[in-house]
C-alpha cells in the first residue's frame, strides 16, 4: 500500500482535488481543513461531523503529521522557541513573540540556506534542503495548537465556537532559509495562512523576508502579495556583493525596481528594509546618506538589526550609540526607522546548548522581528 498522504501539506486546492478524487463533495474539503488548521485535530476520529466511511478512508490513507518537536523553551518574557526535527540530523527553529497587541510567529523555510550571507550563521551551515509545505505550515500548526489551548473554546461538534481568540496574529518568514528560493512550498504555505478555512490571517500580517531574489519578488506580487521585507544591509553594490552574495546576480538597481513594482500590488504601502548593523562595515554616516539616496523612490521603513555575533564571523556589532546615530540620520530624512530589540535573553543558554546537540547554530531568536520605535 502506498504511503499515507499528509494532509498538513495540502492547501485548499490540493485538498479539494483529493476529496474529489475520493468522490467526496467539495464542502468536505473545507470541513476537513477547518478540523486540521482551526481546531488543530491530529486524529481523524475527532472529526465527528464527517461520515464514518470517509473517516475510515482517511484513517487508512491519510495522516496529519507535523515535524517532531525536539525542544520547547519559554523565556521569562514569554518568548517561546521550538526546535523541530526535519529528519537526517536537520533541525529548524520556530519562535513565538507575544506582545500586548499581537503575537508573531517567526517561521523557517529551509534547513540551512544557499545564499550564504557573510553575517548569517544559517548561511554558514550551508544548504541542506527545502522544507516541504507540511514542514512550514506545521510550525504554525504546532504553535497555534499549543498557544490556543486554554484560549480557544472548542464548541460542540456541530457548531464550533465562534471567533476563538487566536494567539498567533502575525507570521514573519524570518527564520532559517530564503523563502523565495523555496517558492512553491512557501506559496502553498502562504495560501493556507490566508485561507479563511485555515488560519485566516490578513495579508498585512504575513511578511515574507527575502535577501533579494528579484524574479521571485515579481512572482510573489502576482501570486500572493503579502507584506514584504527586503534584507538590504548595504547601500552600494560593491559592499552588498560582499555581504549578500546574491547581489552579484540581482544588483541593487534591479532590486529597487522590483520593490517599486511590488508596491503596486502590496497590502502595505511601504517595503520594510532590514539592515544588520556591522561595526565599521556598513554603519557610517556616509552609508546612511547613500542609503537615503538609494531608496529615495521607494516608499519604505527601515528596521535596523544589531548584529548577533557568532565565533567564525569575524564581524562585530555596531555600538549602541552608532546604531542610534545611524537611525537618526534616516529619521531626519523622513524615513520611519525601528531598531530591533532583543527578547528572550534567558533562553539563550539553552539555545546554545541545543546548538551543540543538533548542529543548529541559527540563534534565530536574536534576529526576531520585535521592534523598538525610534520615532
Ligand atoms: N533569508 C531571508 C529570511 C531569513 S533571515 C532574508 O535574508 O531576508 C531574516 C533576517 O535575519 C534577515 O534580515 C537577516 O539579514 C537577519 N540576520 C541573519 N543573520 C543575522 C545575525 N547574525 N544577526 C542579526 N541579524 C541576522
Ligand atoms: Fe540565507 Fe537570509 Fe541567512 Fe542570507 S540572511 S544566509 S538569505 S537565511
Amino acid at each position: 500500500m502506498s504511503d499515507p498522504v499528509n494532509l498538513l501539506g495540502l492547501d485548499s486546492q490540493a485538498l479539494a482535488a483529493l476529496c474529489e478524487q475520493w468522490g467526496e463533495r467539495p464542502f468536505r474539503a473545507r470541513q476537513l481543513q477547518r478540523w486540521i488548521h482551526q481546531r488543530h485535530a491530529g486524529e481523524f476520529d475527532q472529526m465527528s461531523d464527517l461520515a464514518k466511511s470517509f473517516r475510515a478512508r482517511l484513517q487508512q490513507q491519510a495522516e496529519i503529521r507535523a515535524p517532531a518537536i525536539i525542544s520547547d523553551h519559554t523565556s521569562s518574557d514569554g518568548t517561546r522557541k521550538w526546535l523541530l526535527d526535519v529528519g537526517a540530523g536537520n533541525a529548524v527553529e520556530c519562535v513565538f513573540i507575544p506582545e500586548s497587541n499581537r503575537g508573531t510567529l517567526c517561521v523557517s523555510t529551509q534547513a540551512g540556506c544557499a545564499v550564504n550571507c557573510r553575517f548569517c550563521s544559517t548561511g554558514k551551515q550551508g544548504f541542506s534542503r527545502n522544507l516541504r509545505v507540511d514542514e512550514i505550515i506545521g510550525q504554525l500548526w504546532h504553535a497555534s495548537r499549543m498557544l490556543d489551548e486554554g484560549q480557544t473554546r472548542i464548541g460542540t461538534d456541530a457548531s464550533p465556537a465562534a471567533d476563538p481568540v487566536r494567539a498567533v496574529s502575525n507570521v514573519v518568514f524570518m527564520g532559517m532559509g530564503e523563502p523565495l528560493q523555496n517558492y512553491a512550498a512557501t506559496l502553498s504555505a502562504l495560501h493556507l495562512m490566508l485561507d479563511d478555512n485555515a488560519y485566516g490571517l490578513s495579508r498585512r500580517r504575513v511578511t515574507v523576508s527575502t535577501s533579494g531574489v528579484v524574479p521571485m519578488i515579481d512572482r510573489l506580487r502576482e501570486d500572493c502579495p503579502v507584506a514584504l521585507a527586503v534584507s538590504l544591509h548595504a547601500p552600494d553594490d560593491a559592499l552588498r556583493d560582499q555581504l549578500v552574495p546574491l547581489n552579484r546576480k540581482y544588483p541593487l538597481d534591479e532590486l529597487m525596481q522590483a520593490c517599486r513594482r511590488y508596491l503596486s500590488a502590496a497590502p502595505r504601502d511601504f517595503i520594510t528594509f532590514e539592515y544588520v548593523m556591522l561595526d565599521g562595515v556598513n554603519d557610517t554616516d556616509a552609508h546612511a546618506r547613500a542609503l537615503i539616496a538609494l531608496t529615495r523612490d521607494v516608499p519604505c521603513k527601515f528596521n535596523l538589526i544589531p548584529f548577533n555575533p557568532f565565533p567564525e564571523s569575524g564581524l562585530k556589532r555596531s555600538p549602541d550609540a552608532r546604531i542610534k546615530a545611524f537611525a537618526m540620520r534616516l529619521v531626519d530624512a523622513g524615513i520611519v526607522t525601528t531598531v530591533r530589540k532583543t527578547r528572550g535573553d534567558d533562553i539563550d543558554a539553552a539555545c546554545g546548548q541545543l546548538a551543540g546537540e543538533v548542529q543548529d547554530r541559527t540563534r534565530l531568536r536574536e534576529r526576531m522581528p520585535v521592534m523598538l520605535e525610534v520615532r
